[in-house]
């Protein structure tokens, strides 16, 4: 690759950044940092009707909770600083007009009721209204009207749109290198809007083209809903004479839903259960919420991991990569054409990868405030060796809870099912000999116990099954937990032996 690479990310603040747009994102960057090249960060917010105020803040902040580092832009700075198109406004003017002055965009002063006029006499024909060549003369346009007429509208202020002139049966072909070559024919497109006096802006694709060009950005990788807009690209670069400098182009395929069919949305993730979203949500607005992967307890490093494995894959069996090896890995040859069905359980199942490979240490950190929310206030070695003898089962750090907690706090109350199979017969007395071998032991770790404890149980000829249940229900109150050694050891001598003596005295055997 000779040039450059600088590739952007462009997000419209006019809402929550959806997993789709994190992903595009995410192989910008993992695009760019593959080549050595630049991630930019640019903010499209020049559709004042769409804006959305939080959403800007909320697009910066799910970045960097997944890791996606951004080398210029909106909130970093750079060269073709500002990045926030709504502070760039005075730019475009002048190059709408220079496609005006070249002949490929044009001024146009209609209102809304003579369009809905037009639009009602195709209907009444069966045809649909399109502004294109059929209708940009018959309109009042600085095609139709005199050059007199057309300074004499804007000078007293009337108001008016620049138009893309979209040439009648001409063939744009086009390269994505995902898609391949494209081809279309051009009266099967309408003439854009460009800019508009109203609010003195330009719209999307006039405000795009000119900053990638300006911000000489080498590729374009956005989702698949802009492939219908890329023969007017193509069209503008060379209105405005830069083909030789125009980015090449890579149009992700769709995350659809979990049944196939149709693109992912926030309906189907409140029906399902799951979040669309990286961040919780709230719309200043309306006060909606929409649930986020951040909060529904999902680690950025598996997320980052199940998005990227969504429409491109390393053409191995390999699934679990840091952003480093997804960095060496990536290539848009990979990218794949069809869409990418997003599967709620597969999410869980790499945030359950990423929870085993945790330390202690770091399951101490995470589990550290979920412990203080139950009044448990232990050290963090405590903490993380309960995590980490538990992890295996657990897919959110939430979840270590309800599997450690006995850890932490003795039981007083005994699950109902388990004291009537165990609390019964020999076994309270057999718990209260087992007592006496324990208080005998003085090596208390997980080895030593268990080797002189089933030493114990085989001389005497007792049913292991018996004895280590009956043990499970004093230390941990109930059928669950890890093996009892485990928690003879976590629990250490004095603990197990108050436990059992607990139960002893405070729980009636069955009958
Ligand atoms: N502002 C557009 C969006 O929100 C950017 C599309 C593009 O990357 O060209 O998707």
């Amino acid at each position: 690759m000779s040039r450059q690479v600088r590739v952007r990310f462009a997000p419209s603040p006019t809402g929550p950044l959806h997993m789709g747009g994190v992903r595009t994102a995410l192989y910008n960057y993992l695009f760019a940092r593959r080549h050595g090249g630049k991630m930019i960060l640019r903010i499209e917010d020049t559709d004042s009707q769409r804006f959305v105020p939080g959403a800007e803040d909320y697009i910066i902040e799910s970045l960097k909770w997944c890791g996606i580092g951004i080398d210029e832009g909106v909130g970093v700075g750079g060269p073709h600083a500002p990045y926030r198109q709504s502070e760039r406004r005075e730019i475009y003017l002048k190059y709408a007009k220079q496609l005006v002055d070249a002949g490929w965009a044009y001024y146009a002063f209609d209102t809304a009721a003579e369009l809905d006029a037009l639009r009602k006499e195709a209907e009444a024909r069966g045809e649909t209204f399109a502004y294109n060549y059929t209708v940009r003369e018959k309109l009042p346009t600085s095609l139709s009207l005199s050059v007199d007429e057309v300074e004499a509208r804007i000078s007293r202020g009337d108001q008016w749109v620049i138009r893309f002139k979209m040439p009648e049966n001409d063939t744009v072909e086009m390269d994505d290198l995902i898609r391949g070559h494209v081809k279309v024919n051009t009266s099967t497109l309408d003439d854009k809007v460009l800019y508009k006096s109203a609010d003195a802006l330009p719209t999307y694709h006039l405000a795009n083209i000119v900053d990638d060009h300006l911000m000489e950005i080498s590729h374009v990788i956005r989702g698949e809903e802009w492939l219908p807009s890329l023969p007017l690209h193509y069209l503008l670069y060379k209105a405005f004479g830069w083909t030789d400098s125009q980015p090449q182009f890579a149009h992700l395929p769709l995350l659809l839903k979990p049944t196939g069919g149709g693109k992912l949305s926030k309906r189907d993730g409140d029906k399902m259960g799951f979040p669309v979203f990286p961040l919780f949500w709230k719309s200043p607005a309306t006060g909606e919420t929409a649930r986020g992967y951040r909060e529904d307890g999902y680690f950025p490093e598996a997320f980052v991991n199940m998005l990227a494995l969504l429409g491109w894959n390393p053409g191995t069996e390999q699934e679990l990569f840091s952003m480093q090896e997804l960095t060496d890995a990536f290539s848009l040859d990979r990218v794949s054409k069809s869409g990418a069905r997003f599967q709620p359980d597969k999410a869980k199942w790499f945030n359950a990868q990423y929870m085993h490979r945790k330390s202690d240490a770091e399951l101490a950190e995470l589990f550290q405030p979920v412990l203080r929310e139950h009044g448990v206030e232990v050290s963090d070695e405590l903490a993380g060796r309960a995590a980490g003898i538990m992890k295996e089962r657990a897919t959110f750090i939430t979840d270590l809870w309800d599997l450690t907690c006995y850890f932490f706090v003795a039981p007083t109350v005994y699950d109902e099912k388990q004291t009537k199979k165990y609390w019964k017969g020999d076994n309270p007395a057999r718990l209260a000999e087992l007592r006496e071998v324990l208080a005998a032991i003085d090596d208390f770790s997980l080895e030593n116990t268990e080797s002189v404890v089933n030493a114990w149980i085989a001389e005497k000829g007792y049913g292991m099954g018996q004895i280590m249940n009956t043990l499970r229900l004093a230390l941990v109150g109930a059928g669950k937990g890890p093996g009892m050694y485990d928690v003879t050891a976590f629990l250490g001598k004095d603990e197990t032996l108050r436990r059992i003596d607990y139960i002893l005295t405070n729980l009636k055997p069955i009958e």
